[in-house]
């Protein structure tokens, strides 16, 4: 093993097997996996070549021996490193543990919770380690140093528990929700814990719930049951760069709580993740950059603990020598008791250390996970992977001859491993992204929850006003459009006026006349306007997205997302028009030649509901940067946000006849819209129906018209997720529920037919029910909800038909009861059918609801039969562990984009361009590169600048270029 681990990429590899083992359930497939990962070792040595030989090619016999091998190899290695599969196990090892005076925490390893029923599942086993192990280790004799501190005896038991795994909803953006759902689990638990004399220990997970996990800790442990009950702990991270305060905060809280609590401090196994998805995120990196920092801070605030030790007793968890011996020393300086703080080492890792340190009299704890041996090392893997910092240090102790002095130097700067992760992050950021996304807002903070509360209150004030337009200089005086909250139908939002088909007429004329004025103000003004509309919109982003969770029925991070893509296209589209205005120049002697953009005339807009800020910005931004005038037809059901989009982009500096507003009446509007003799070019996204319609439309020839229109048209999809039957079920389990069921399954994007291999359909369809049945139905404006209304009563209408035809077909496994939320506003409760055949309507029709299809296939080529078995051609998606498997998918999954192992609902201005093609779309993607080359004719102007005798010297530059 050590030589596996000594070679990065074969570690990587040897790593990724163990993460899929599980769930290969035969030797063949196990081969395969081997082959396939041994495949993509770099430089290998020759024997590993040799077993990739054999796997990849051998006979079979031999290929089996190989991986019935490898399978008993991983099974040896889980022995090491996990204390048991079982209770009996884990209690003969804590038995060996004490015997080597010991103690140990026992940490139960499982599948990522997606459902209340699994919550239930775990509480119910960590009650029944308590319930069998507790009693069992009073009746073994007494050691002293492990059983008792300066006040007494200790609990023999003790158990570290994850809070994620004690609820099905656990979710930062719901602090009050969630904590009352932990509670609800937790109490009992520490409640058992109590009476049978066990302690528990709290695990820290990644720093997005770290506050959440706090938060509930402290709310629980205030309630008169357990504010005197000093037998539990709670882990902080050292590498956190807010440690400290977390540090201090904890103790002002303690002290008044009047009991004290056990610290487990460690340093942080996720520093990868916490760095990739922060950098991702655009977030602060909430870890140290570097590893010495936290190495720093960990003795920091150890010497804290040490300090106030009878308010927060401390374990330090370390495997580092030099922590550990400044943490020591400390103890000493401050005068500790031995008993009253311990040390704490996992299980397998550090045996001879441990042994060192009880031989000095210290307690040490050994944390050991326990669970079944293959799953469970899986489990660990992942953790292993991330433990950066813990594996480092272990691999430089174990190797011989290591200097002492090096082990116990203080920590400064010198450590490399972290400073070049954190430098390689930036550099792939700096090459492959000039521009930047918007971050989206981080709802696990409290500041930012609160300036949601605060934009909603605004919102609620201005409710039901009536918001005034104007077309070609006049105010609209058409009948209005009330706009009412999906969530509650009693609620209106507010009222807009109708524009006519006059209306329409006059602002297309006006719109026709503004163009050439508008396209000479030159590209470089045309950018600014839409940069000075993105910082509109991002000082009032709490509040529009306070405007589309009332008027769309979006949860709150959905709305917020919307924003951010809105900025997002602004500032895209900005950059991208001054890049392309200057053209090409192709300059020979004697002849200068120049291709450059014109732009097309009047634009008409016309947008959908479901995204009502980010795809009108989009698509109207993309059209008046390029130097076009703009008529933007908002959906109906979303017409309040449009005026104030309208407002941002005129105040940003877009004159009022360069882009006017006709909410109204597709049916009504349209034909002006699309046949008037002065447009020249559409921009749509909605149905594919609509879609197609204008199309028709606007190929016709009309007299005086100005040529051939241009058509972009953005349409519906039937997206698919494949599950493989070696995916990471956690991982697929909740991709497939975030793409289903986010914005209640109405986004273009959304999965609504998840295709799951046979041998895994059934484990997965039942975990997917669970996971579905714990969602959280409610209106848009609580931070609870996970889904929200769909949009009016007619799209509730339509899915509730299409789900009563479904029944006859296929069966309904699930259709979440709304109760009396049916009564208030327009839910529906999410629906999963099963056995559905790939022709069925159900996985042929959007349905654009919350409604998901799963389709069994005997194999992949099957499934991407499947999955391009409909007209449609937007995203589609895969979980797998095979990198053939996701080859095949990357070739033959005909989608405009295309996810492996992700959601396949979010793209991102920028780096997920955005767009389908069959009868999912007419044209190249938002947010890429090629998307503003469709609103301009390019042209090209060459001179001949020989005269007689001469050369002129002119440059030709293009007249009113975009
Ligand atoms: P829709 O087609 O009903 O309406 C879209 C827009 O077209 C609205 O403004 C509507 O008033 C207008 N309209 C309706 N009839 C018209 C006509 N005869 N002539 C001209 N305009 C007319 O779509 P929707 O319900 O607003 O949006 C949902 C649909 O949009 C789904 O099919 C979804 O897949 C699709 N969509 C696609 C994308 C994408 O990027 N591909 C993005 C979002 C939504």
């Amino acid at each position: 093993m050590g030589w596996v681990m000594s070679h990065p990429s074969l570690r990587l590899q040897a790593f990724r097997f163990v993460d899929v083992l599980p769930s290969l359930s035969s030797r063949d497939a196990i081969a395969g996996h081997l082959a396939e990962y041994l495949g993509e070792v770099d430089g290998s040595p020759g024997v590993v070549r040799l077993v990739e030989r054999i796997v990849a090619a051998g006979p079979r016999p031999a290929r089996r021996l190989v991986a019935g091998l490898a399978r008993w190899g991983a099974a040896r290695m889980a022995r090491t490193f996990i204390a048991g599969a079982d209770l009996e196990d884990v209690l003969a090892t804590t038995g060996r543990l004490r015997r080597r005076g010991w103690a140990s925490a026992l940490d139960c390893l499982g599948e990522v919770v997606v459902s209340d029923d699994e919550a239930d599942r775990h509480l119910a086993e960590y009650e029944q380690v308590i319930r069998r192990l507790a009693p069992e280790l009073a009746g073994w004799p007494e050691r002293t140093v492990i059983d008792r501190d300066g006040r007494g005896p200790m609990p023999r038991l003790s158990l570290a528990v994850k809070l994620s795994s004690l609820s099905g909803r656990f979710r930062p953006i719901d602090r009050d929700g969630t904590t009352a759902d932990v509670i609800s689990r937790l109490r009992p638990l520490l409640r058992t814990a109590r009476e049978a004399g066990a302690q528990v220990y709290v695990d820290m997970e990644n720093h997005a719930v770290k506050d959440l996990v706090l938060h509930v800790v402290c709310t629980l442990l205030e309630e008169p049951e357990f504010r005197d009950w000093p037998h539990v702990g709670v882990a902080l991270q050292a590498y956190l760069s807010d440690g400290d305060r977390d540090l201090d905060r904890l103790l002002n809280w303690v002290r008044r709580r009047g009991t004290p609590i056990w610290v487990r401090l460690v340093k942080g196994a996720y520093w990868d993740f916490e760095t990739i998805t922060a950098t991702a995120s655009g977030w602060p990196v909430p870890v140290y950059p570097q590893k010495w920092q936290s190495d720093a801070a960990f003795e920091r605030m150890a010497e804290r603990l040490m300090q106030r030790s009878e308010w927060l007793r401390p374990a330090l968890g370390s495997h580092n020598l030099r922590s550990l011996s400044r943490g020591i020393a400390c103890a000493e300086a401050y005068d500790v008791p031995e008993g009253d703080w311990e040390i704490q080492v996992l299980y397998g890792m550090a045996d001879s250390l441990a042994e060192r340190l009880v031989a000095a009299g210290h307690r040490v704890r050994v944390y050991a996970p326990y669970g079944d041996w293959l799953p469970g090392m899986a489990y660990l893997v992942r953790r292993l992977l991330e433990n950066t910092s813990n594996e480092s240090f272990l691999r430089m102790g174990a190797a011989a001859g290591a200097d002492p002095a090096d082990l116990l130097r203080p920590p400064g700067p010198g450590d490399e491993d972290h400073e070049q992760e954190g430098a390689r992050l930036t550099t792939a950021e700096e090459t492959t992204m000039r521009f930047a996304n918007e971050p989206l807002s981080d709802f696990s903070r409290d500041d930012s929850r609160e300036s949601m509360r605060v934009a909603l209150e605004v919102v609620d004030a201005g409710l039901g006003r009536d918001w005034p337009v104007e077309v070609a200089g006049r105010p609209l005086q058409g009948p209005p459009l009330v706009s009412e909250n999906p969530s509650d139908t009693s609620e209106v939002v507010g009222t807009v006026p109708r524009a006519t088909v006059e209306d329409a007429e006059a602002a297309v004329s006006t719109a026709a006349a503004a163009v050439k004025d508008w396209a000479k103000r030159g590209v470089e003004h045309r950018a600014d306007c839409l940069r000075r509309a993105a910082e509109l919109m991002r000082r009032k982003r709490f509040e529009l997205a306070g405007w589309m969770i009332l008027e769309s029925g979006k949860p709150w991070a959905e709305a917020d997302a919307d924003v951010a893509e809105a900025i997002d296209f602004c500032e895209y589209y900005a950059d991208g028009a001054v890049e392309m205005s200057g053209g090409l120049r192709l300059d020979v002697p004697g002849e200068t030649n120049w291709y450059g953009y014109r732009p097309r005339g009047v634009v008409s807009v016309i947008a959908p509901w479901n995204f009502p800020l980010a795809i009108p910005v989009g698509m109207t931004t993309a059209a008046v940067v390029t130097g076009n005038t703009v008529v933007l037809k908002p959906a109906e059901q979303s017409s309040v946000i449009a005026v104030q989009l309208v407002e941002i982009l005129h105040e940003a500096g877009v004159p009022p006849e360069v882009l006017q507003l006709v909410p109204g009446i597709g049916e009504e509007l349209g034909p002006v819209l699309v046949g008037h003799p002065e447009v020249s070019m559409i921009a749509f996204t909605g149905s594919r129906e609509v879609g197609l319609a204008i199309n028709r439309q606007a190929a016709e020839v009309v007299a005086g018209g100005r040529g051939v229109r241009r058509v972009i048209a953005e349409m519906g999809g039937k997206n698919a997720i494949i599950v493989d039957d070696d995916a990471d079920l956690d991982v697929a389990v909740t991709g497939v529920l975030g793409s289903a069921f986010g914005y209640a399954g109405q986004k273009c994007s959304a999965c609504s037919r998840v295709i799951v291999l046979e041998s895994i359909h059934e484990a997965f369809v039942e975990r997917l029910i669970e996971g579905t049945r714990s969602l959280v139905v409610g209106r848009a404006r609580d931070p609870a909800t996970t889904v929200g209304p769909v949009i009016d009563a007619e799209s509730r209408k339509r899915i509730e038909e299409a789900a009563d035809a479904g029944r006859q077909t296929a069966r309904e496994l699930l259709a979440v009861d709304v109760g009396a939320l049916g009564e208030i506003g327009h839910f529906v409760g999410p629906r999963v059918f099963v056995d559905v055949a790939s022709d069925d309507p159900l996985a042929q029709r959007e349905l654009f609801g919350p409604v998901l299809s799963v389709l069994k296939s005997s194999d992949l080529s099957e499934a991407i039969e499947m999955s391009n078995g409909t007209e449609y051609a937007l995203t589609g998606g895969i979980f797998s562990r095979s990198p053939k498997s996701l080859e095949r998918a990357r070739r033959e999954l005909a989608v405009g984009n295309l996810y492996l192992n992700r959601e396949i609902t979010g793209a991102l201005v920028g780096r997920h361009p955005f767009g389908g093609f069959r009868f999912s779309g007419i044209g190249s993607k938002a947010g890429g590169p090629d998307y503003l080359g469709q609103f301009v004719v390019p042209v090209h102007v060459a001179e001949n600048t020989l005269r007689q005798g001469f050369t002129v010297d002119e440059r030709v530059e293009g007249s009113g270029g975009a």
